[in-house]
């Protein structure tokens, strides 16, 4: 069996792993990352704010489609329209996407490599991995740190932990054949109740889908929407995964950092997940840096608990139920509100204007309704 040794292991090549592993490299440090599967492509939309193609430094060659408009449906179909221009949406292959992070991490000093873990064990300076190469090879690898960066079924998770990240289910399915311009946020409790169903721009056609919480349900919600939405295809067999429903979880334990859907990083509300897998990568990979692994918890709450925590509670006030989802298609049709929440949702602007919006547009609902 060979054995390498190394600072930093990272367990996951997607865009939470291969960012830590481009952040540690860009510093020098001594870093491997492993994935299990170089051809694999995240069930995913794709779609992430343009603004971090720059802020961590991605080729926007990688950007298959851009979206100036998103589509607010009520649950009795009344949509409103949306100017997203200022912040755009850029969509992504997933699986080129990935690939070309860990490629940019590669160029950067890291060792990527193709291969599975098995089993990681705490020793007593840091921690033992084992794994197998593509070929069935075996490798054994020791390191300082690893990071968890093996997404929502996170094996290290449960392994060290004895817990999975905080989840619900989604249904969706490629649909080559049709296009959009927007990505269309549908609400309502017959297709999503709680949540939402979407229709987006992919890198090829659309992807339709939705959460819910009702495994029971699912196929029953997912035929519905494509009823309510006038799809013309009749529905594919969706495909199933599930996508992280944040709650605050462990972070940062005995030599182990927790990032992206492996510690449920991923924005309440909008599920949006990628640009917090890249962001809580460089994080992790920071901390480490300084040698100051507790760093990683504390930039992360710093910057981000409050946002998470106060759209957790949006969605469980307007999600609620059909009269609540109506109410919101309603505020979003005043042009305060949808800057105050575009705004905030991008992280261009700080909670208060929207605070105020929400506030002065609710008030206006009460007396002018
Ligand atoms: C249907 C759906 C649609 C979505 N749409 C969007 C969207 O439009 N925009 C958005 O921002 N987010 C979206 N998300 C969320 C987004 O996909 C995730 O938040 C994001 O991929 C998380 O990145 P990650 O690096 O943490 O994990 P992942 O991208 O899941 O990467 C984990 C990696 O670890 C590897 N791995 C797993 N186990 C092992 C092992 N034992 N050994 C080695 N490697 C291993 C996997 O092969 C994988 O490459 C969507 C999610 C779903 C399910």
């Amino acid at each position: 069996m060979e054995t390498l040794h190394t600072k930093t292991i990272i367990i996951g090549g997607g865009p939470s792993g291969a960012n830590a592993a481009r952040s540690l490299a860009e510093s020098g440090e001594d870093v491997i990352l492993i994935e299990k599967d170089f051809s694999f492509e995240k069930p995913c939309g794709g779609g992430l704010f343009l603004r971090a193609f720059d802020e961590f430094d991605i080729p926007k060659s990688l950007i298959k489609k851009r979206v100036n408009t998103i589509n607010i449906i009520s649950p009795n179909v009344e949509k409103v329209s949306v100017d997203i221009s200022d912040h755009p949406l850029g969509v992504v292959h997933r699986q080129a996407f990935d690939s070309a992070l860990r490629d940019l991490a590669q160029a950067a000093g890291a060792q990527v490599i193709e291969a599975k873990m098995n089993t990681i064990t705490p020793t007593p300076d840091g921690v033992e991995v084992h794994a197998h190469r593509s070929d069935g090879s075996a490798l054994r690898i020791e390191a300082e740190y690893a990071i968890a960066a093996d997404g929502v079924n996170s094996s290290v998770r449960r392994r060290l932990l004895d817990e999975v990240p905080s989840r619900v289910l989604t249904y969706y399915a490629d649909l080559h054949d049709e296009e959009t311009a927007s990505c269309q946020f549908w609400f309502g409790d017959d297709i999503s109740p709680g949540y939402y169903a979407w229709i987006f721009p992919h890198h090829e056609g659309v992807n339709v889908g939705l959460v819910a919480d009702d495994k029971h349900r699912m196929r029953q919600f997912y035929d519905r929407f494509f009823d309510k939405a006038s799809i013309n295809e009749s529905p594919p067999k969706p495909k199933g995964y599930f996508i992280p429903h944040w709650k605050p979880m462990t972070l940062y334990r005995d030599h182990v950092f927790y990032v992206g859907d492996s510690a449920s990083l991923v924005l309440p509300f909008t599920y949006e997940g990628i640009y917090y897998a890249l962001k809580s990568g460089k994080l992790a990979a920071e901390a480490i840096i300084k040698n100051d692994p507790d760093l990683y918890e504390k930039s992360w709450n710093n910057l981000y608990l409050k946002k998470f925590k106060f759209l957790r509670i949006l969605q469980s006030i307007f999600l609620r139920n059909d009269w609540w989802a109506t109410q919101m298609s309603r505020l979003y049709r005043h042009q305060k509100f949808q800057r105050a929440v575009i705004g905030y949702w991008s992280g261009t602007k700080e909670p208060y204007g929207l605070f105020l919006t929400l506030y002065k547009a609710i008030k206006a609902l009460i007396v002018y309704r």
